[in-house]
């Protein structure tokens, strides 16, 4: 059993461990998302809804595979990951209810345990003095964010979940994972990988045209064309979803043709 703690004050949610400090996961914002994206790393699977993730669980114990993991001081099977997507069943964006709530602890028989952190002050958080596994601690944060307000949202860039106050907000705080822009926050990535690749393209297309001017390359007439077509494949891609997947192939493929210097002997290999 353990102590699991969300404390407003600190914006930290964490277990705090004898002699050893705290297991860590992060602030309140981004709590569930780290706890979900580790569960996710640690039980691999292309679906946790459909009946073949249990039943593979189920012949990889009768084979004799260990399946048990143990993650914060918790026993944990790969049953809370599976129980998690069950409750998110595909949606991105999640305006918490307590009916919800409520059918996710009755649904796993969870018992609700917290008290106040400090008992003088409701609002500096809630704590759970006997959290008996992962699944326990989920839905304590569940209670919480539903209890403050908060809405469940997929960062449309880093994939990640968090919490806010508004639908409205798409992004996380926390770091972009494309390369080059992991010191900008989500938001801020997303505004610098568009602004750097509109520069891109543009010096593309002007280095592209001096050269067909110059007549120095008679082949590269037909290549703005075909490169812009190409641009919109990415952008319409990036115009639906600014994930960091769309964002980085667009970046990639600029960087391949500016660097190649592409236009100077387009259509050659034609
Ligand atoms: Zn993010």
């Amino acid at each position: 059993m353990s102590k699991f703690v969300i404390d407003k004050k600190k914006n930290r949610v964490y277990i705090p461990i004898a002699f050893e400090g705290v297991y860590d996961f992060g602030s309140i914002e981004c709590s569930i998302g780290n706890i979900i994206e580790v569960l996710e790393k640690e039980f691999p699977a292309t679906s946790y809804v459909e009946t073949g993730y249990t039943t593979k669980r189920i012949r990889d114990k009768l084979a004799g595979k260990n399946i048990t993991k143990t993650l914060w001081g918790f026993k944990e099977n790969g049953f809370t990951i599976q129980a998690i997507h069950i409750f998110l069943s595909g949606r991105d964006k999640i305006e918490l209810t307590m009916q919800e709530i409520e059918d996710f602890r009755i649904l796993y028989d969870l018992g609700i345990k917290h008290t106040p952190l400090n008992i003088c002050d409701v609002n500096e958080g809630l704590q759970i003095k006997n959290a008996t596994s992962i699944l326990d601690m989920v839905f304590h944060l569940l209670y919480y964010y539903t209890l403050n307000n908060l809405k469940l949202v997929k960062c449309e860039h880093c994939g990640r979940w968090f919490v806010t106050s508004s639908l409205k907000n798409k992004y996380c705080t926390r770091n972009s994972t494309v390369a080059g822009y992991t010191h900008l926050n989500c938001e801020q990535a997303v505004r610098n990988i568009k602004q750097q690749c509109g520069r891109k393209k543009n010096r593309i297309e002007t280095k592209s045209n001096n050269a067909i001017n110059l007549k120095k390359y008679s082949v590269a007439s037909s290549f703005v064309d075909d490169f812009v077509n190409e641009c919109y494949v990415y952008l319409d891609e990036i115009s639906k979803k600014n994930s960091a997947e769309n964002l980085s192939n667009y970046l990639l493929f600029l960087d391949r043709v500016e660097k190649g210097k592409e236009w100077l002997n387009y259509g050659n290999s034609k």
